[in-house]
């Protein structure tokens, strides 16, 4: 069996104490990462003057975990820099908050030359190996420069923006180009991948047919895989919370009485539309004061990257925000917005999730959003809440039965949570079986096997995504011919060993190159 190789930009150790989110993504690459007896590969998250020139794996059960630490040189402009200032925003979107600097590109470039060359030596001929996210995007061109001719994929975990956006980033025709060396590239969403084929084309000339793409020598599949939750474990873990009534839930229905709940998970990150979320709320209850005494909004959003400015000004605006609306429109028993600033474990969320009448997950963008699908695990199918749901985030391409809504308006915003409040049960259950049934046929499971699956050349991916309302069966594929072709219909051919063994590894002149700092 051929060993799996994953390379993630943080890795979480086990016998650090590092604790990995149930049911999370981290808990999905570790079980696929037991079964194929594997390798997990990545910054430690630590920081030293001079990390090792080479890794010492750990074994811990089936899977040898590799770490390197960074200078603190490297975090600042790779991780805080390149990564989080400059391809995060860009990524989401936000060309306005999109802040690019050379010597943050040099750092860029030479944490994925670094984290090349030391992987190069811990790689076996038939290893397959899997890249995540925006940290790492010339990683596999790097492989290939040093001869690396494995099997390559990767998956990036956020959207990714037409060519006009992509293309304002210095060096974004190189930086794309280096997608080519990969064989299969996945993506959230069909819209994704039609940006990222479109902006291969048009920043650095590929050629495409179908969903392939093929720059100087090489070529990539690109195909749609939306990430799936661990629903079964994410049902159960709601269940067993509202029956303990954990502290989070007394303290939270307890007050409440029987007011109704309205619930908003995120980090505390400016694409999550957290302040114009909060502003909808007030919106709702101007227009609707019947409501006023009679529901609150609960907004959970534990702080994240907060040496980066734009995430302390979005601290200070959502602390702005909500106390001006609980002053303007609170009374003395009743606070209509509750903005909790720390992290709760996913136990305490999912009893949350089924005690809150609304789920409002709003995000200006988003890659996929997970707490859209948990909150539909977490419900009562007897009694379940109303998800309202961004159309800008990646999982409203499939969860089409929530209420779809543009965070940009927040009239709309503020109707649409009227209208979840007042909606008749028969029409709560029609929408929840459903979504339910989607979120279940595309689990974090059947997500793994799927692109597995694909990347190893089992089998070929028959669809790109679940359309709103009409789950698939959880293994519809067919054998693979050997033949990539595109199909009729311009699904995914599957980037077969055949079909790549023909070229070769990219050649140099498509590799970025360092700039010069300044
Ligand atoms: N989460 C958590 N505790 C919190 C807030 C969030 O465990 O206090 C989890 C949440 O359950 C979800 C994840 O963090 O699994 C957030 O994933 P999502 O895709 O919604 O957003 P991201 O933060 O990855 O952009």
């Amino acid at each position: 069996m051929m060993r799996l190789v994953v390379v993630s930009n943080r890795v979480t150790m086990p016998e650090r104490g590092e604790k990995v989110a149930a049911g999370g993504l981290a808990v999905a690459l570790r079980s696929a990462l037991e079964e194929h007896g594997g390798l997990w590969f990545g910054w430690s998250g630590a920081t030293k003057a001079e990390p090792a020139s080479s890794v010492e794996p750990i074994r811990h059960g089936k899977v040898t975990y590799a770490v390197t630490d960074l200078t603190e040189a490297e975090r600042q402009s790779y991780y805080l820099g390149f990564a989080n200032r400059a391809l995060w925003p860009l990524m989401h979107y936000r060309l306005g908050l999109t802040e690019f600097t050379r010597t943050d590109y040099a750092g860029y470039l030479g944490v994925n030359r670094r984290f090349a060359r030391l992987l190069i030596p811990l790689l076996k001929p038939d290893d397959i190996i899997w890249i995540h996210d925006y940290h790492l995007i010339p990683l596999a061109a790097e492989l290939r420069r040093r001869g690396v001719t494995n099997r390559i994929g990767y998956f990036h975990h956020i959207p990714w923006p037409p060519a006009e956006v992509f293309g304002a980033l210095p060096f974004s025709s190189t930086l794309i180009s280096t997608m080519a060396a990969y064989d299969l590239i996945g993506m959230q969403t069909p819209n994704d991948v039609a940006n990222l084929i479109s902006g291969m084309v048009a920043l650095c000339g590929a050629q495409r047919e179908g969903n392939r793409v093929r720059a100087g020598q090489r070529e990539a599949v690109v195909q749609a895989f939306p990430i799936g939750i661990d629903v079964e474990a994410f049902r159960k873990l709601a269940v067993a919370s509202m029956r303990a009534a954990t502290q989070p839930i007394r303290a939270t229905t307890g007050p409440l009485g029987s007011r109704k709940l309205v619930i908003g998970v995120d980090r505390l990150d400016y694409s999550k539309g957290i302040v114009q979320r909060l502003e909808a709320f007030g919106t709702f209850l101007r227009n609707h004061p019947e409501h006023r005494g009679a529901v609150g909004l609960l907004q959970i959003a534990p702080p994240s990257r907060s040496d980066v400015p734009e995430y302390a000004e979005l601290d200070r605006m959502s602390d702005e925000v909500a106390g001006r609306l609980n002053a303007a429109l609170g009374e003395f028993d009743w606070t209509p917005i509750r903005v909790v600033k720390k992290a709760y474990s996913r136990s305490a969320l999912a009893g949350l999730y089924r005690r809150a009448q609304v789920g409002l997950v709003t995000p200006m963008r988003d890659g996929m959003n997970l707490v859209a699908k948990e909150y539909v695990a977490a419900q009562n199918p007897e009694d379940p809440g109303v998800l309202i749901l961004s159309r800008f985030a990646g999982a409203a391409q499939q969860l089409g039965e929530a209420l779809i809504v543009n965070p940009f308006d927040t009239h709309e915003v503020a109707e649409a949570i009227r209208t979840a409040l007042a909606m008749p049960k028969s029409e709560r259950l029609r929408r929840f079986e459903r979504l339910y049934a989607t979120i279940s046929s595309t689990d974090i499971e059947w997500w793994t096997s799927r692109y597995l699956a694909a990347l190893s050349g089992l089998d070929i991916p028959s669809g790109d995504i679940v359309p709103p309302g009409q789950p698939k069966p959880l293994r519809s594929t067919r054998k693979s011919s050997g033949n990539a072709k595109p199909t009729r219909d311009n699904t995914l051919p599957h980037a077969s060993r055949s079909a790549h063994s023909k070229f070769d590894p990219v050649p140099a002149k498509a590799l970025p190159n360092a700039p010069s700092a300044g």
